[in-house]
């Protein structure tokens, strides 16, 4: 029997991980400056949070939701994305009584029902962060200039950052009216999946990748020209205070996520160098989600980041690094393989990565297999070096060789 993981599924192995570990930690460290929590959440909700909250005429709930009964026969799904949980989880939990706003971030894999190809998975890694309770364009702000901060933060520079307002309830109907207007008479001209969108959900037609939609699409009203005053005084301030804090973006009028819970600001941050899949980040507003899930009635904004993507693009700035032991220790005859762990175990309490041979095998394969797992430092112990209280060191990198008394391995190795 030979089993591999299921379609669509990938392993994440060393180095390549190393990448992975290097983005959390930088996600971490610039997340708690600006006062995000993590929060740990769920990867099974009721399927009827994702429902409410994605849109029931969505991608990603018509198709590509992990729905299943479990053996209570409650209809579950495995999440494909962060923020109906994450806002399941503030309504439940009553965080509104807290001080406003209360920010978090969580980390972890999400799942969708996707044709797999490059870059897309079944199973994939988000990090995602969400901020509820503020209104103002302050917030939209301070979560954008966050991402920017933590996208340099690990060596990222030259992305895009695109920006738009996709309006809220009471200038959207009017835009959506217009694009009716717009598409009209030439609907019939788009691929079928804009021909659907045309009465479910008409924004969507605005970021369709297919060719002959782009082109026939030229000319559409912007939603610019379309916001209500507040909208507009919302999206003003936001720009303003992007200059102001050195964000640098564009504006991409075609910009309205896939998802219906956004509200004014939408956002997304690029690069040429991933091809058709090329967004590492993405987020938005969602003003009305906390309402709609029977919370107090709540302004949220959030983001999340593609691990995958994220993890293919900084490999090509910064290679995944190859960890390698400091020491590795090489020992002869039971009573050496004994002492050698002692070795090994106090050498590990000062700091160091130590390899012991765990014995059995010659002083030739134990040589060839520090230097394998490219230890930078064998330790050779046999009965010899035991009852002279010395052992043998080699730096395996510089070929250089030695003698250090057992009592001072520790600095020996403290200096090296
Ligand atoms: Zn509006
Ligand atoms: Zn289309």
């Amino acid at each position: 029997m030979k089993y591999s993981a299921p379609k669509g599924f990938q392993d994440i192995l060393p180095p390549e991980i190393s990448v992975w570990q290097r983005i959390e930690a930088a996600a971490r460290s610039v997340f708690v400056k600006y006062g995000f929590h993590e929060i740990r959440l769920p990867i099974i909700e009721a399927t009827d949070i994702f429902v409410r909250s994605i849109g029931e005429i969505t991608d990603i709930v018509e198709k590509e939701m992990y729905t299943f009964r479990d053996k209570g026969d409650r209809s579950v799904t495995l999440r494909p994305e962060g923020t109906a949980g994450a806002v399941r989880c503030f309504v439940e939990h009553g965080l509104h009584n807290l001080p406003s706003p209360q920010k978090f971030y969580y980390a972890g894999p999400m799942f969708r029902y996707e044709r797999p190809q490059k870059g897309r998975f079944r199973q994939f890694y988000q990090i995602g962060v969400e901020a509820f309770g503020a209104a103002q364009p302050a917030l939209d702000a301070e979560i954008i200039a966050m991402l920017n901060d933590f996208l340099k933060s690990i060596g990222l520079l030259n992305l895009n950052f695109e920006l738009n307002s996709i309006g809220c309830d009471v200038c959207r109907p009017v835009y959506k009216e217009a694009l009716q207007l717009f598409f009209r008479d030439k609907i019939s001209g788009f691929c079928p999946d804009c021909n659907r969108r045309y009465n479910t959900n008409i924004l969507r037609i605005l970021d369709c990748k297919v060719e002959r939609c782009v082109e026939l699409r030229g000319g559409a009203p912007a939603v610019s020209g379309h916001l209500c005053e507040h909208c507009r005084i919302h999206f003003d301030e936001l720009t303003g205070l992007l200059e102001t804090l050195d964000v640098p973006f564009s504006l991409n009028a075609n910009l309205v996520r896939g998802l219906d819970y956004y509200t004014k600001t939408t956002f997304e941050v690029t690069s040429e160098h991933l091809g058709a899949q090329k967004a590492v980040a993405a987020g938005g507003r969602y003003d009305k989600l906390v309402k709609e899930f029977g919370g107090p009635d709540t302004p949220a904004i959030g983001f999340a980041i593609g691990m995958e993507r994220l993890a293919t693009l900084l490999q090509t700035v910064v290679p995944p690094e190859k960890a390698a032991p400091k020491v590795f220790v090489a020992t002869l005859g039971k009573q050496a393989d004994t002492e050698g762990l002692r070795i090994t175990k106090s050498l590990r309490n000062n700091g160091l990565w130590v390899e012991p041979s765990y014995g059995g095998a010659s002083l030739k394969s134990q040589l060839r297999k520090a230097d394998r797992i490219g230890a930078e430092y064998a330790v050779i112990l046999g009965e010899n070096e035991l009852s002279s209280g010395k052992a043998q060191w080699k730096n395996l990198k510089e070929g250089t060789q030695g003698e250090v008394a057992l009592t001072e391995l520790q600095a020996f190795f403290a200096k090296a």
